[in-house]
């Protein structure tokens, strides 16, 4: 996912390295390669053009920061203002103060709504809410024996009534029935058309305003790209969505939809779907997805390696503990010594991002920085080892810490912010597998 665009970006960033300081002209550059590559990725012009002017504004305003280099400050801009189109925070799903919530689904065929239908049921079980769920589609026999088998598979009801029903008294009556069985959230999967149809629209319309739904989730394929705009666009003003589920980011997307939904809607994306199993959904962050679009690396490849190479037992205690994200500082030292009980560095770096190509003299500067993070954490008590927001709270911590590795403020403020970042990820990986992501502080 991504691949074009965290790869411009990526050579955006090596044109920046060695200048060393953001100026008017290298701006212009970077700004220019992150248009190109935002609508090459399918974003819509218009979120190109708010996102570009919004970088460029940034960027020039930014006072330069001793000891940061250009290219991770305009790295952190980008990455910020990522984060700020995509929505900031995870949005959560609605609960209702009286039960039932009812959430309406609504999108194009093929999109993965029946199957986004089951996995939110699937979702909400393990926040301890019961569901029903109700299939509308009565156009395609299909449909509704694929949410029956769907709900069969979880073990979630479904309501139904055949294919003669009319569809806005299936909502009604499901969720009725919700409400009298004491179900907690109904979630209505409701018909969609390969194109935008005005009979599908005029009745997603009318089961509205009869259920008159918490959410209506807009479903949206993410390999559609630039079409996820003006479907986006079209649902929102005749229908009226409060937020989005993005399927198929396990598939060979492009970033456009991931950018586009938020911006155009206001509504946030809620869900990604990454994959066909019912297991397979997500809730949407926009800080991890801008690092994913940012960051590359393979940590997972890594960790299949620290398997082969290490002791099996100790190297899956520590996947374990990593896609927990239990992860502290004082797992990473440990985990620092066993990579380096595989061998060269210079192999395990390739691994991690933006190391592909690497020079000699990267090498040691590479086998330096880890040192100053081994440094600094030496310089920490075990609490702090433990609990990184430690750091991330109190500069007095972290300049005692500076002190005792002979090493500035700053550079513990890095690692710190790098570390949680990187657990932030690997916290998502541990939700489902992400291949070609990642980060180590300190490289
Ligand atoms: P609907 O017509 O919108 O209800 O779509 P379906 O739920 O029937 O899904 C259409 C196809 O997409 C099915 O083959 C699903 O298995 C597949 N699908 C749905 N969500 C995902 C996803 O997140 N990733 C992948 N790879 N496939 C998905």
């Amino acid at each position: 996912m991504f691949e074009a665009l965290s790869d411009r970006l990526e050579s955006t960033w090596k044109k920046l390295r060695g200048q060393d300081k953001i100026s008017e002209s290298n701006i212009k550059d970077a700004v220019r390669e992150v248009r190109r590559a935002l609508l090459e990725a399918d974003v819509s012009l218009q979120v190109v053009k708010d996102f570009v002017s919004a970088v460029e504004t940034n960027a020039q305003g930014a006072a330069v920061i001793a000891g940061v280099r250009p290219d991770q400050q305009f790295i952190e801009i980008v990455h910020n203002e990522l984060v700020r189109v995509m929505g900031g925070d995870n949005a959560p799903l609605a609960s209702a103060a009286t039960a039932p919530t009812v959430i309406l689904m609504a999108g194009l065929q093929g999109t993965g709504k029946t199957t986004a239908t089951a996995k939110l049921a699937l979702h909400l079980r393990k926040e301890n809410r019961s569901t029903l769920l109700v299939a509308t589609d009565v156009y395609r026999p299909a449909a509704i024996d694929q949410l029956l088998t769907l709900g069969r598979q979880i073990d979630v009801p479904v309501f139904e009534l055949g294919t003669d029903a009319n569809p806005v008294e299936i909502a009604r009556q499901g969720v009725a029935k919700a409400k009298a069985d004491g179900i907690n959230t109904v979630i209505i999967d409701t018909a969609g058309r390969l194109q935008i149809d005005e009979s599908m629209m005029a009745e997603l319309a009318q089961i509205k305003e009869t259920v008159q739904p918490h959410e209506v989730l807009l479903v949206v394929d993410a390999m559609t790209g630039q079409e996820a705009a003006s479907l986006t666009e079209t649902f929102h003003s005749q229908i009226g969505i409060t937020g989005a589920i993005l399927t198929k980011m396990d598939g060979d997307t492009r970033g456009g939809a991931a950018l586009s939904v938020r911006q155009i809607s206001g509504q946030p994306i809620k869900f990604i779907g990454v994959g066909e199993k019912v297991e397979a959904l997500q809730p949407f962050y926009p800080d991890r997805m801008a690092s994913r679009i940012l960051g590359m690396g393979d940590v997972l490849t890594l960790v299949e390696k620290a398997q082969e190479e290490v002791d099996l037992a100790d190297a899956e205690k520590m996947q374990e503990k990593i896609l927990s994200a239990k992860f502290d500082f004082t797992d990473f030292l440990k985990q620092t010594r066993m990579l380096k009980n595989m061998g060269s560095l210079g192999g395990i770096m390739k691994m991690l991002p933006g190391m592909g190509k690497i020079s000699d003299e990267q090498l040691q500067q590479g086998e330096k920085q880890l040192k100053r993070a081994e440094a600094m954490i030496g310089s920490m008590t075990v609490a702090e080892r433990k609990n990184p927001e430690l750091l991330s709270g109190s500069p007095s911590r972290r300049r005692r810490v500076a002190r005792g590795a002979g090493y500035a403020e700053s550079d513990v403020s890095k690692l710190v912010s790098d570390f949680q970042k990187m657990r932030s990820l690997m916290q998502q990986m541990g939700q489902g597998r992400f291949p070609g992501m990642g980060g180590m502080p300190g490289m």
